[in-house]
């Protein structure tokens, strides 16, 4: 069980989520280990189609991501993404961080 960062987020990448995150576990869009700290070094097209993750191996489910977002991109359930049509979302979640999402 994990926080999934759903589609808002896809091009978007706003890192304010990453900044209140106390386990540091909100990476990318690059980076699958960093801060987001490439986004600031990305162009507007560069970021097309690019998202963060929430690595669902270190997610504490504390939630203090959600109220930051402001794409409002953050689920608080894989259930409750996919039940929002963002089945995608948790998959790529998963697989960003060479993980394969199992229900
Ligand atoms: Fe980080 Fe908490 Fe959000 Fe999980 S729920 S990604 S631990 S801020």
């Amino acid at each position: 069980m994990s926080y999934i960062i759903g589609s808002p987020c896809i091009s978007t990448c706003d890192t304010a989520c990453v900044a209140v995150c106390p386990v540091d576990c909100i990476h990318g869009p690059i980076d699958i280990t960093g801060a987001g700290a490439e986004v600031a070094e990305m162009t507007k097209s560069q970021l097309i189609g690019k998202s963060l993750y929430i690595n669902p191996d270190e997610c504490i489910d504390c939630g203090a991501c959600i109220p930051e977002c402001p794409v409002d991109a953050i689920y608080e359930t894989e259930e409750d993404a996919i039940a929002d049509g963002e089945k995608e979302a948790v998959i790529n979640n998963y697989k960003f961080f060479g993980l394969k999402y199992e229900p």
